[in-house]
């Protein structure tokens, strides 16, 4: 073919009619039909864009955030506009243009200190779920110091990157909870007795992740070892939500604030011992050092925040409120059987006093339900039966039939 006779193999132009023309192996492509496979390309939503993309995160304002929340997460204010503040400005971070006033917004990792099933886990699943942004959870207590049995903090990473599908991008703006972070507090305060395997070098082996850095991650977990290939994630605009119970910090905080009392006056101390239900409000870093956590780890998760306990009229909102509500869930699975499903109020009161008294928390609500509901959910398939009405006495009479009193001995 002589060069006057090329041609766009895919809209035919000459060219002498393009202003470019791209050989291919057998093939041409102009200016023209590049530029409208982009278009189509960038219009196929299938395409995921790598990251969070910029116009997606500045729409989210921290009340916006903090209202999408509230579909989710009944109670906890306090934690979710903190966590909406710092979510923000990590983010923030994130799109801040290289600027030359020596000005860098540092990360602002979150540390959350709540007893267990209050609610932690699901502030980090769902803020993930709204930035569309991967989420690794893991336990700090499978986390040990290199060189022992155990996982490598760096397991850490492998996690984010299934998480994301192995985008590497993804991932290395994704969101990683921490959970059982106390589980790794130095057991004495002695640290130099004898080697703390599962604790304080763990929270050393953290710290650099916290900070930012690029980790070599095996992408499929396991042990490092010589022979396999490496996945550099930089954890830089990772942002790490760590979570603990905290047994006894509730000591910890009354000891420093009887102590602190003292020279003010003792009325002080009486109002403070008074609200002992909630001493977790009072929380400051210190009473997390003080509980074993090296002063670096708090340093490396500045926001810190504390979970209120679940009371009974939190738990009763938690049954039909959020957005995915346990009762919502049932009415939904019923309804596809074509099965109204009503329960009356004193039913729901009835299974959040159960939930008290088991000690169940949040946690238990479901199994609650389920025991009250399996045989319903059993025997109405394919039955003429078209109301399921769930009173008080019905979940009394299907609770005692049930295994779950055995759960008592576990709270
Ligand atoms: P934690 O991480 O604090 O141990 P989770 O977040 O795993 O607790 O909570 C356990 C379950 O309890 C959640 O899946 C959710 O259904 C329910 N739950 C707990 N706290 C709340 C809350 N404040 N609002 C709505 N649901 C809650």
């Amino acid at each position: 073919m002589s060069k006057e006779q090329l041609e766009c193999s895919f809209c035919g132009r000459n060219k002498a009619e393009t202003n470019l023309l791209i050989a291919g192996l057998d093939a041409h492509i102009c200016d023209r039909c590049i530029e409208q496979a982009h278009g189509i390309v960038m219009e196929d939503t299938s395409v995921e864009k790598p990251g969070v993309s910029k116009s997606e995160l500045e729409l989210k304002k921290p009340k916006a955030i903090k209202e999408f929340l509230d579909e989710y997460i009944i109670g906890q204010e306090f934690t979710k506009k903190v966590m909406s503040v710092a979510v923000y400005n990590h983010y923030k971070r994130l799109l801040q243009p290289a600027t030359e006033d020596d000005v860098e917004i540092q990360k602002s990792n979150i540390m959350m200190v709540g007893q267990t099933g209050t609610g932690k886990t699901l502030i980090a699943k769902t803020i993930a779920r709204m930035l569309n942004v991967p989420l690794a959870i893991v336990d700090a207590t499978v986390l040990t110091e290199a060189g022992y049995v155990g996982e490598d903090v760096e397991s850490i990473l492998t996690r984010l990157l299934q998480a994301a599908d192995y985008n590497l991008e993804k991932a290395q703006t994704g969101i990683v909870f921490i959970d059982e972070i106390d589980k790794i507090a130095r057991k004495s305060d002695n640290p130099s007795i004898t080697r703390d395997v599962s604790g304080e070098g763990v929270q050393q082996g953290l710290l650099k992740l916290l900070e930012g850095t690029v980790v070599n991650v095996p992408p499929k977990g396991g042990r490092k070892h010589p022979d396999q290939k490496f996945i550099e994630v930089n954890t830089e605009n990772i942002l790490f939500i760590a979570g603990g119970a905290f047994d006894g910090i509730e000591k910890v905080i009354r000891k420093r604030l009887n102590m602190q009392a003292v020279g003010f006056s003792a009325s002080m101390s009486n109002d403070i011992v008074a609200e002992k239900d909630n001493l977790l409000q009072y929380i400051i870093p210190k009473d997390v050092k003080d509980f074993g956590m090296i002063p670096e780890i708090i340093g490396r998760l500045p926001v810190l925040t504390h979970m209120n306990p679940l009371d009974a009229g939190t738990l009763r909102a938690i049954l039909t409120e959020p957005k995915n509500a346990i009762i919502k869930q049932y009415k939904k699975l019923f309804a596809m059987d074509d099965i109204e499903f009503e329960i009356t109020e004193d039913a729901l009161e009835y299974i959040v006093s159960k939930a008290i008294e088991y000690k169940l928390g949040a946690r238990g609500l479901r199994s609650l339900c389920e025991a009250i509901l399996t045989d319903a959910m059993f025997d109405l398939p394919g039955t003429e039966e078209q109301t399921l009405r769930v009173t008080e006495d019905y979940a009394a009479a299907k609770l005692s039939k049930s295994g779950i009193q055995k759960l008592k001995a576990v709270g």
